[in-house]
């Protein structure tokens, strides 16, 4: 049931094809301070500039682009409404970092500013972004979290800039990229959770990340009264506080205060002496506070307000969540808070301890949005679901899962008889019908299933069950998983095979009848010509490695896949006939 080695050529056509362009994203650049003129350099060779889609390019390595009464003012080229550029450019504006960018720019005037989009595949966004947000990353697990979680916020947001002509802005508002370069460590986890998003109801979820919960992540209501899902639920957590809790004071001059509450258009009362908190959110973030004790009635404030006006006026950062205590001392007032954030979503801080933890990024996105499960943007009607230690990858999810317990349990069983664990999650592919499953691994269909890699491929899970080998089948190919994590290269595959069907079943008796050399084994199973000559060899193998555990133990012979199989073993007379019951053909 398993032909590892004819399917290395098959690998090829499992591979991406290109980048659909319809993933690409419009992002604008310089969205918080927009510049009136910037430079463009090439950073190799030349790029190539035009003034509408179609007109034909001119080469340059350097343009000076200025805005001119709502058009662009091409130094030494004259004057366009807009301005498109490809090739790789370095790009200078006074006052901001340059920013270097491989990707179609489209310049145009609004209101004496420059409004710059660039045309990003998604993958590139992705990379993008978190390189701007992985600094406080110290796991590989996390970091495959965070891709994963902004991929996902946007496919499911792309578009929330559309009346302004671009998907995302590059500021907190949406996600902040950082264009520069992309960490080895930051492609890597991009590049391993490719095409991944959170998923909810077979449609990308709702995702939101914040630095630190301080123990406590908020509902999405708490923060956004309208927006209520059931996986951005309140509850705690309990990794961000497990080795450096978030913990920040700051003081405030009740004069202060009050001129920043001013600035922000709201009118303190005067002589106002304490601020009270008034109410908490189930998470016990701050929602409404009151400045009392003055001569007017008490005057009640929105925390989020509140922090606002503070922290335009006084400094940003200052109040860095609403999860805080309030002590009115004389006339300044001390704020003790945890965390650093709204608290809804993906706490980073927590999801880089559980990577710590030696959790995985699945496990991470299961915390930190209970209910849902990672499927891919562009499947072609491939999903994924996920259990403890499988990840089913299937066109037809609601029916397909019902596998996995059944799956799970196989799986610990053969754990048990081996004695070691699979070292990663395995996948199971279930093919909707027989010819998908033919045209895709190239076996034909007395083959119940095949193991490349990390992923078994499953004939349907009702034609499996019609002929009820569905537990057998997954048994046989959990063995191969485990065989195959341990078996060094050169092990031959009539030991990979016997040793799988022995443990398979190991209190089958030996018919004694179906004697091969190992040569022979080896070359029918390496190649099949018939369903007779495989099921010859499979029979040959098993008893083979019967023949042998029951000499050496079971514990040398699995010993022997890492080890080697020890000469004096191969070296056996071409016919078994120390068994007592071969016939040599
Ligand atoms: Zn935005
Ligand atoms: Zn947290």
């Amino acid at each position: 049931m398993k032909s590892r080695w004819l399917f290395l050529s098959l690998a090829l056509l499992l591979l991406p094809l290109g980048r659909a362009s319809a993933q690409d994203l419009r992002v604008r650049l310089f969205s918080l301070h927009p510049p009136s003129d910037v430079i463009l350099r090439a950073t190799s060779g030349s790029f190539q500039w035009r003034t509408c889609p179609a007109c034909p390019g001119t080469a340059a390595t350097l343009l000076a682009i200025e805005v001119a009464s709502a058009q662009l003012r091409i130094r030494d080229a004259g004057i366009s409404r807009e301005l498109y550029v490809t090739g790789g450019v370095r790009l200078e504006a006074v006052g901001e970092p340059a920013l270097t960018a491989n990707f179609p720019l489209e310049l145009k005037a609004a209101n004496s500013q420059l409004l710059v989009t660039a045309t990003v595949p998604l993958e590139d966004y992705v990379a993008a972004v978190l390189t701007g947000e992985s600094g406080d990353f110290r796991n590989e697990q996390s970091l495959r979290a965070m891709a994963v979680v902004i991929r996902t916020y946007a496919t499911r947001f792309r578009g929330q800039h559309d009346n302004d002509g671009f998907d995302f802005c590059d500021t907190t508002h949406c996600q902040v990229p950082a264009w520069n370069t992309v960490p080895a460590r930051v492609a890597a986890a991009v590049e391993a959770t490719r095409d991944e998003i959170v998923s909810f109801q077979d449609a990308a979820a709702a995702v939101f990340y914040h630095q630190n919960c301080g123990g406590a992540l908020a509902a999405s209501n708490e923060v956004w009264p309208d927006v209520t899902v059931t996986y951005l639920r309140q509850h705690s957590d309990p990794y961000c506080v497990t080795n450096s809790p978030l913990k920040w004071e700051s003081s405030f001059a009740a004069s202060d205060i009050s001129e920043s509450l001013r600035q922000a258009g709201l009118a303190p009362p005067v002589g106002w002496t304490t601020i009270e908190i008034v109410s908490r959110s189930a998470s016990g973030r701050v929602q409404r506070l009151r400045l009392a004790g003055g001569s007017s009635p008490d005057f009640p404030l929105s925390a989020s307000s509140f922090r606002f006006a503070v922290d335009r006026a006084l400094g940003w950062n200052k109040i860095r969540s609403d999860l805080y205590d309030v002590r009115n001392d004389g006339d300044h007032i001390l704020f003790s808070g945890r965390g650093s954030g709204h608290g809804v979503g993906l706490c980073q801080a927590g999801a880089d301890e559980m990577a710590r933890q030696g959790k995985d990024y699945h496990q991470i996105l299961d915390f930190y949005f209970p209910g849902t499960h990672v499927s891919r943007v562009s499947s072609q009607g491939w999903q994924t679901r996920t259990s403890e230690r499988l990840e089913l990858f299937t066109t037809a999810p609601e029916q397909d899962s019902k596998l996995l317990p059944d799956a799970e349990k196989v799986l610990k069983e053969d754990e048990a008889a081996i004695g070691w664990e699979l070292p990663f999650r395995a996948r199971l592919q279930v093919f909707p019908t027989l010819d998908r499953y033919r045209d895709t691994t190239g076996q034909p269909g007395w083959v119940a299933a095949t193991t490349r890699g990390q992923t078994v491929r499953l004939q349907p899970v009702a034609e499996l069950r019609k002929r009820s080998i569905l537990e057998s089948t997954l048994r046989h190919e959990f063995f191969h998983l485990l065989v195959e994590s341990h078996a060094r290269v050169e092990t031959p595959l009539w030991f990979r095979e016997g040793l799988v069907l022995y443990l398979s079943e190991p209190g089958k008796r030996n018919s004694g009848s179906m004697a091969l050399t190992d040569d022979e084994m080896e070359a029918i199973l390496s190649k099949p010509a018939s369903r007779r000559d495989q099921e010859k060899a499979y029979s040959a193998a098993r008893e083979r490695l019967a023949a042998l555990i029951q000499r050496y133990g079971k514990a040398s012979v699995l010993d022997w896949l890492s080890s080697g199989i020890p000469a004096e073993v191969l070296a056996r007379p071409s016919a078994p006939s120390n068994q007592g019951a071969s016939q040599q053909p």
